[in-house]
């Protein structure tokens, strides 16, 4: 926020704008916010059933009619007296002349059952005056031409179904509230009710902020990357009851944004944005919601974890909020903090998620006075479901692919306790628990074998901590296998130091590391990788970007390095896609990484050395069918054969 001291216009204390960057309880928020908004009331449309499928009532609906609106057969038979038949028995049968009549379904009776008589009727045939029970076909013989005789007593009420007994007249049939499925739409069509009164959806206007943003589909140009909150926000509002209009990117200019939120604003009931609210100099959009109506900012910083930065506001008594750039905060707090105010603004109920407990293997640490989400991973333990985190951070998205649900620590926690037993919300009703868990270093290797697996229906889970984090969960036992690619510099050799008791190595495949360039450069091409590396240092303009320490090629760029440090030297990214994407990117003209990545961006390779990326199985699962399926995936030709064409060796 670069002019803090200007009164805001909507404001007439005067008060200085920096109130609003006091950050608020969740609880605190929530409620100013609720308070500024409700009551009001749903607005409503009739709508024919046939198109009601999906929508929300919008006020109870009272049964019109009884269902059945008659007393009904419920069988093929003969509507009867009961009391003629109170003696009737194997030896004593009573004898009923037929009326004049059969009683089909869609027919009114025009005859009145009198005592001895029966009227022959069919299954969902009106029962006639006088009769009140219904004897089956079945348990009836003919008797001559017009009558029958009955072995059996039947009881008062036998075999009919009374008007309204399904739905009775004056009943609250639906609630408002109330999502119309099919089942709904069946109780309404049975009472003859062709129009509801549905909410009408609101119309949320979805709008991202930022000079960086480009929409899918287009090419992506340098340093912009592609807007995931547009379509995250839009699926998340169409989920919740609101009509989404997603108005596209727009950049961060002042003039440019406060068109666009205006007219946003004017044409829909509620506007999201998000981006921009984090206080550097592009975040513009919290000084143009000050000028947008009144109350204006209800909240600018929420006591959230990932989410701090959301701002809440409503302007001429419409919401407007400002959602964090980053995606998976964006989706949080949009969920945490919108979705019920969206909900309810639809008709809708609060949302019901489905919750489950499991325990967490490791201790979470967590900032004391956020309330914090943090997603999680769901993998069957031997006491029960194991939840563990699987966030990389907020600006993380593919961690939602990986994450089952998240848990929440409370504001006035700093940590949760490693064996915690922790509350999950579910991001869907019908978790899956995997059937094959692996955790540790992740390849593209790795997906090439695992296809045929899911293609045979088993849920195969890879969550990527790196090779130590996957040892220790190994030896924790909580995945069926480690892939790992350590280096152990004392015996010179890979992965085998480094395995515990309950422990096996399986031999995964080997991946060429060498010095990677880009395609042409004369610095390096067609020479060995010492010779490049030469060449490289002799050329003072030429920077080179490294490896984290730990890492198995870190030790050979080192091996190659001697104790000359040049320039790019302390660049330490953590992952061979990195590294390649430094140099494409003309960041750095060298560094080290493995064959198949060079291969998938593009670049020049001069190989070096093996890395050996292996399995740390857990001993006591191998037996698991889908243990021995991976084992039997990794062996076969086919797995074998996709390895080679992807530039690894398998062994
Ligand atoms: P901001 O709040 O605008 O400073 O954004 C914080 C971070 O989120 C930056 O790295 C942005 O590039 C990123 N970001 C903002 N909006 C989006 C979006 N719609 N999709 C993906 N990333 C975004
Ligand atoms: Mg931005």
């Amino acid at each position: 926020m670069s002019n803090a001291k200007a009164p805001l216009p909507n404001n007439p204390e005067g008060i200085d704008q920096d109130q609003f960057l006091t950050v608020l309880s969740r609880e605190q928020a929530l409620a100013r916010f609720e308070a500024a908004l409700f009551p009001r009331p749903v607005p409503a449309e009739s709508q024919l059933l046939a198109d009601a499928l999906g929508r929300v009532l919008a006020g109870d609906v009272v049964a019109p009619i009884d269902v059945p609106p008659f007393d009904r057969s419920n069988v093929d038979g003969f509507a009867v007296r009961s009391a003629d038949l109170a003696m009737a028995g194997e030896a004593a049968p009573v004898r009923l002349m037929l009326n004049d009549e059969v009683i089909a379904c869609g027919t009114a009776p025009a005859r009145p059952v009198l005592s001895g008589t029966a009227t022959s009727i069919a299954t969902g045939g009106p029962v006639p005056r006088g009769a009140d029970a219904i004897v089956m076909v079945e348990h009836t013989q003919p008797a001559g031409p017009r009558a029958i005789e009955i072995r059996r007593a039947a009881s008062p009420g036998q075999f009919v179904s009374y008007a309204g007994s399904d739905i009775a007249r004056g009943e609250a049939l639906l609630r408002a509230g109330t999502l119309i499925g099919s089942r709904e739409i069946g109780m309404l069509a049975a009472c003859g009710i062709s129009q509801v009164p549905v909410a009408r959806a609101p119309r949320v206007a979805v709008i991202s902020t930022g000079d960086e943003l480009v929409q899918p589909g287009k090419p992506l140009r340098p340093a912009a990357i592609y807007d995931t909150n547009g379509a995250i926000v839009t699926a998340a509002v169409s989920e919740n009851g609101g009509e989404a209009v997603f108005l596209g990117a727009i950049a961060d200019d002042e003039s440019q944004l406060e068109a666009a939120m205006r007219e946003a604003l004017a044409a829909s009931d509620m506007l999201v944005l998000s981006g921009g609210t984090s206080k550097g100099a592009g975040d513009l959009s919290h000084r143009i919601i000050a000028r947008l109506g009144k109350p204006g900012i209800i909240a600018h910083g929420v006591a959230l974890k990932p989410g701090k930065p959301l701002c809440l506001a409503v302007c001429d008594g419409k919401p407007v909020v400002i959602l964090p750039g980053f995606p998976t905060s964006a989706m949080f707090t949009f969920h945490d903090m919108i979705v019920p105010v969206l909900r309810r603004m639809a008709g809708l109920p609060p949302r019901s998620d489905a919750r489950v407990t499991a325990k967490v293997p490791v201790r979470i640490a967590s900032e004391l006075g956020r309330t914090e989400f943090v997603m999680v991973s769901l993998v069957e333990g031997d006491g029960g479901l194991i939840a563990y985190p699987s966030g990389k951070g907020s600006g993380a998205i593919t961690s939602f692919a990986q994450a089952d649900g998240f848990l929440k620590i409370d504001a006035l926690a700093d940590q949760m306790p490693a064996g915690t037993e922790a509350e999950v919300t579910l991001f869907t009703p019908h978790v899956r628990v995997p059937d094959l868990v692996i955790v540790g270093s992740h390849c593209t290797g790795l997906d090439l074998v695992t296809a045929p697996l899911a293609r045979a229906g088993l849920v195969v889970r890879s969550i990527a901590v790196g090779s130590l984090g996957g040892l220790a969960a190994a030896r924790r036992g909580e995945c069926d296998f480690a892939p790992i690619h350590l280096f152990d510099e004392k015996s010179e050799s890979y992965n085998t130091p480094y395995l515990a008791d309950g422990l096996e190595l399986v031999p995964g495949w080997r991946r060429m590391q060498g010095i990677v360039f880009r395609k042409g450069d004369k610095r390096f091409e067609g020479l060995s990788a010492q010779a490049a590396v030469r060449a490289a240092l002799a050329d003072p303009a030429c920077i080179m970007v490294n490896r984290n320490q730990g890492a198995g090629t870190r030790i050979l760029i080192d091996r190659l390095l001697g104790d000359i440090r040049p320039d790019g030297y302390w660049n330490q990214p953590r992952s061979h896609n990195a590294v390649a994407a430094a140099v494409a990117q003309h960041r750095a003209d060298w560094g080290m990484t493995i064959a198949p990545v060079a291969q998938a961006a593009g670049l020049g390779f001069i190989p070096l050395a093996e890395e050996h990326y292996d399995f740390a199985l857990v001993t006591a699962r191998k037996q698991r069918p889908a243990v021995q399926a991976f084992l039997k995936a990794l062996a076969s030709d086919e797995g074998r054969a996709a390895l080679v064409s992807a530039g690894f060796r398998p062994v």
